[in-house]
């Protein structure tokens, strides 16, 4: 496997105006496109869908756990998890019989999973009218009206050939401090980065140079450095924990034909089997 180049920096212009954050996340959505079998437009917007969850949870909430839900229009599902270690992963689920999903007119869920274990959640509409970009469109209008904070970025996933060439992305949030010739000159020079896909081929391999590039001119202080790559967090714990939540005439239905169970995870594909034995163990009173 290559080396993951995968990261996301977060900085702050010295004056106070913009929190930027830029992500380079290639092998991490290559790896989640592959671990999914996604395909065409739907891993584009899957690839698109992960690099914003990092995004989001490196500007609003660095230290949670964060999912994102996009809901199409008339079914299927798309999930990005970002957490704190830097591990994401995710989740495609095609509507029946089709091999695409209408995000316009869907929803968008954004949760995070505060230390106590408890959730914030929030929703809105994916606007109608995308300009192309659903993924960055319903992100910012979930951002102004879930939490109010105003940004700007843009998400993009390439594909050729069926291979992930490129993933990446940029927010930039206004701070209370910003001062309006800076919002002038910002909101003149984001026409040029409005589309990931033409950043692609220069500057956008590299989230040191995507940074430099949005705050060309503006001093400002790199104040967060840090991987993403691909990994699950299920495990054989988890699944016993997650067969542990059945109740007795269920466990005695899985375990009625005397061979182990095979399960598999739906993120990552990893394979767990519970013998018949383990399962016998779960109906013993402690
Ligand atoms: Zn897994």
């Amino acid at each position: 496997m290559a080396e993951a180049n995968d990261r996301v920096l977060r900085g702050m212009t010295n004056e106070g105006g913009f929190r930027v954050i830029t992500a380079r996340t290639t092998d991490t959505v290559r790896a989640a496109v592959a671990a999914q079998g996604a395909t065409g437009i739907v891993a584009q917007r899957f690839g698109e869908l992960l690099t914003a969850a990092v995004l989001y949870r490196e500007t609003m909430a660095p230290q949670l756990r964060v999912q994102a839900i996009l809901q199409g229009a008339t079914g299927g599902q798309l999930v990005a998890d970002s957490n704190p270690d830097g591990s994401a992963r995710g989740l495609v689920r095609l509507p029946k019989a089709k091999d695409d999903i209408t995000l316009a007119g869907g929803q968008l869920h954004m949760m995070r999973t505060m230390p106590r274990g408890d959730v914030h959640k929030g929703v809105v509409e994916v606007p109608k009218d995308t300009q192309g970009a659903p993924v960055s469109a319903a992100l910012m209008s979930y951002l102004q009206t879930s939490e109010q904070v105003v940004s700007m970025m843009s998400v993009g996933c390439r594909i050729v050939d069926g291979e992930v060439t490129h993933a990446g992305g940029y927010i930039l949030q206004l701070l209370p401090e910003l001062e309006e010739n800076l919002l002038m000159l910002m909101t003149e020079r984001l026409e040029d980065f409005r589309s990931m896909e033409d950043l692609f081929d220069g500057i956008a391999d590299s989230p040191e140079h995507l940074l430099s590039e949005l705050l060309y001119g503006i001093p400002y202080t790199t104040l967060d450095d840090s991987e993403v790559r691909f990994a699950c967090t299920c495990s054989q714990v988890r699944v016993m924990a997650s067969l542990g939540t059945l109740g007795r005439a269920d466990i005695e239905d899985l375990m009625s034909d005397g061979t182990p169970l095979e399960m598999n995870c739906d993120y990552c594909g990893t394979e767990y089997n519970v013998s018949p034995e383990q399962l016998r163990g779960m109906l013993d009173p402690t």
